[in-house]
């Protein structure tokens, strides 16, 4: 049997030996504490799962759905995004549901790119940012999100050869893994610079509802000229507890749009018709207010934990995550695998995100208070000092 060269194309699996590692603890009777992956843990809230159970129940959502979206979704989305980000979205022509946010980006790299050509990609960063475009059979060129800068890439180091042959970029704020929120002024620099190098923004809004101390994130069609040039990602997993139903959309520039829909129609058959109903009443309630004095609380549990133990940083004002870096003399992969030795603790190294991720680890907090108390309490305990 032969796998195709795509699939080769992609670089080797960095979780590979930590799962190993966790499963041999696992199977000698350790009481393993996983923080490593980003999953909330909180159910789905009530009236969308109503909302779901009476739409599956009407024969009229059992048949193939189309990949432009019921209406119902479509509006809901176009008033979601008036209500909660003041943006102005055509339902016919600027919405288009995809199955997570996750669907969305892989395949616009299947949409955009060509061989020789290439995706601009944040590293550290959600991983198929650069998985997308090998697969596409294109490169993904990294921009180096460093904290001295915010997590902000430089567009001004982008070399000429790269602006010439990139055709997307992906931007993502909150951001996943360093917790970063937009740094001022860098969605307009985006634009421009799109407009510039006729790039297609991606800007993936994973994060924009699970923020605390009052921040409150923008979307990034908010931004003048935004629509022009870019499209965002926009996903109910994580904010509204739901990564199993996977429900998200892409929105804004509709001859983008067109594209990926176009795709789109050759690879899936849309979202099952009950769950785009559910999802739009999950955005016309909004996300469950509770979540994020929930992550807030333990962000302060983790944060000062770390302090104790030697980690001093500035607590993140949104995501699901601590980015920290790793003591001195550590790599992050000898660090994670020193926690898991000596606590029993699973977090991830900062490597796995992107060369510039090293020197770090991520700290998920989609785990219930009192199982985060014990595993950071186990860090302190065994690391302290
Ligand atoms: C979790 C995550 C996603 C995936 O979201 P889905 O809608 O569940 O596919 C996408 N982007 C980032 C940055 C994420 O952290």
């Amino acid at each position: 049997m032969r796998s195709s060269e795509r699939l080769e194309r992609l670089p080797p699996y960095l979780f590979a030996e930590l799962e190993r590692k966790v499963a041999a603890k696992k199977a000698a009777g350790v009481d393993v504490i996983s923080l490593g992956i980003g999953d909330p843990d909180m159910p789905t809230p009530a009236d969308t799962i109503g909302a779901l159970a009476r739409a599956a129940a009407d024969p009229g959502t059992h048949r193939y759905p189309s990949n432009r979206g019921r209406p119902e979704l479509r509006e809901a989305f176009a008033r979601f995004y008036e209500r909660r980000f003041g943006v102005d979205l055509d339902p016919g022509t600027e919405v288009v549901p995809a199955l997570g946010a996750k669907e969305a980006v892989f395949n616009l790299n299947l949409a955009f790119l060509d061989p020789a050509t290439a995706a601009l990609a944040a590293d550290p960063g959600y991983p198929v940012y650069t998985g997308g475009p090998l697969l596409a059979g294109a490169e993904a060129v990294l921009m180096p999100l460093l904290p001295e800068r915010g997590f902000a890439p430089d567009l001004g180091a982008i070399s000429a050869a790269d602006r010439e042959r990139a055709r997307l970029m992906f931007l993502n704020y909150p951001n996943n893994p360093t917790g970063a929120v937009v740094p001022d002024g860098l969605f307009e620099e985006a634009v421009e610079f799109a407009r510039a190098n006729d790039v297609l923004m991606v800007h993936d809004a994973s994060y924009t509802e699970t923020t605390y101390d009052g921040y409150v994130a923008p979307s990034f069609l908010a931004t003048p000229g935004a629509k022009d040039v870019g499209i965002e990602v926009f996903s109910l997993s994580k904010g509204w507890n739901m990564t199993g139903w996977r429900t998200g959309a892409l929105v804004g520039n509709a001859e983008a749009l067109e594209a990926y829909w176009k795709l789109k129609t050759n690879i899936d058959s849309g979202m099952f018709e009950a769950v785009q109903l559910a999802a739009a009443e999950a955005l016309e309630t909004g996300p469950p207010p509770a979540m994020s004095e929930v992550y807030k609380r333990r962000r302060d549990l983790v944060c000062s934990a770390l302090a104790e133990i030697g980690v001093d940083i500035d607590p993140p004002r949104a995501t699901i995550y601590v980015w920290a870096p790793v003591p001195a003399g550590h790599t992050s992969e000898s660090f994670c695998e020193l926690v898991l030795e000596e606590s029993g603790v699973v977090v991830s190294p900062g490597g796995a995100y992107g060369p510039n991720g090293e020197g770090f680890f991520r700290i998920s907090l989609t785990i219930d208070d009192d199982r985060l108390a014990e595993a950071v309490e186990r860090l302190r305990s065994n690391m302290g000092g």
